[in-house]
């Protein structure tokens, strides 16, 4: 059952000799690039800009879902480039409101980024826990919202996390989401948690949230990507996804990974 759930058929077109071929592939990881406050208008239009499209290059990461997750004034451009070179990205948002549209100065709700194509929100990151004292109970409030707004919710957990948060969310609710293990000492220090570890990570997160597909984040590189991915179903990549270079020698890197 969990290989059936892990391999699918699909087929790819080869648009310049017109016929269909099918290729078998291992289900694809997901690769989430979180850029968090950084990045400038014109960077963000350099980093979509200068990514691959070509008919190679799509070939070669055909096994990845690709998503980005800019701060929000860059949504409408990344949207707009990303339909214009018909790359294969998608959207996230790096938080979402608890609420809907009104009177919530500073918030951005689901509402406003409707017809921008987001996917994805990664919510309750352990930089908005610790910074902006974001509770349990409001990431909850949170991923309610994502759901009812058709936006899958990134869920981001930290050990001391798994049950608290779970205490706060309906069994349907678990069951929607995508956690992202998040060990806190491995953001952004350089010392990514080892590939082995989240084996039994993931039998305690099945164990509180029942079946979820479960992606790694934390100091994730070219040179450790691959070993994250034969044990979860993606990664969350913060400080190694700003480069457009670094990233793109990531993603092949994880491509080439998985086609073995
Ligand atoms: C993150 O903050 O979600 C993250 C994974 O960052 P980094 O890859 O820089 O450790």
């Amino acid at each position: 059952m969990l290989l059936i759930n892990y391999c699918f058929l699909f087929y790819y077109r080869f648009k310049e000799i017109h016929k269909y071929r099918f290729v078998f592939v291992v289900m694809q990881k997901l690769i989430i690039a979180n850029w968090k406050a950084n990045k400038t208008l014109s960077e963000v239009a350099h980093w979509l800009n200068n990514f691959p499209s070509d008919q190679e290059s799509r070939m070669q990461l055909a096994s990845l879902q690709i998503v980005i997750a800019p701060p929000y004034p860059f949504l409408g451009l990344a949207r707009q480039i990303i339909d214009e070179r018909q790359l294969p990205l998608q959207l996230a948002v790096q938080d979402l409101s608890a609420f809907g549209s009104g009177a919530y100065t500073g918030e951005v709700a689901a509402f406003n980024v409707q017809g921008l194509g987001v996917t994805y929100a990664i919510l309750g990151h352990s930089e908005r826990r610790r910074l902006l004292a974001e509770s349990d109970p409001l990431i909850a409030d949170k991923v309610a919202e994502a759901l009812r707004s058709g936006i899958k919710p990134v869920l981001c957990l930290d050990q001391p996390n798994f049950t608290s948060q779970a205490n706060y969310l309906t069994s349907e609710q678990m069951q929607k989401l995508i956690i992202a293990y998040e060990p806190v000492a491995a953001i952004g220090s350089g010392q990514a948690e080892e590939p082995g570890d989240l084996l039994g990570v993931r039998q305690e997160l099945q164990r509180t949230y029942g079946h979820t597909q479960l992606i790694y984040g934390g100091s994730v590189t070219a040179d450790n990507i691959g070993g994250f991915l034969k044990v979860c179903d993606g990664v969350l990549v913060g400080g190694a996804s700003l480069d457009l270079r670094d990233f793109i020698d990531m993603l092949y890197q994880a491509n080439s990974v998985l086609a073995v």
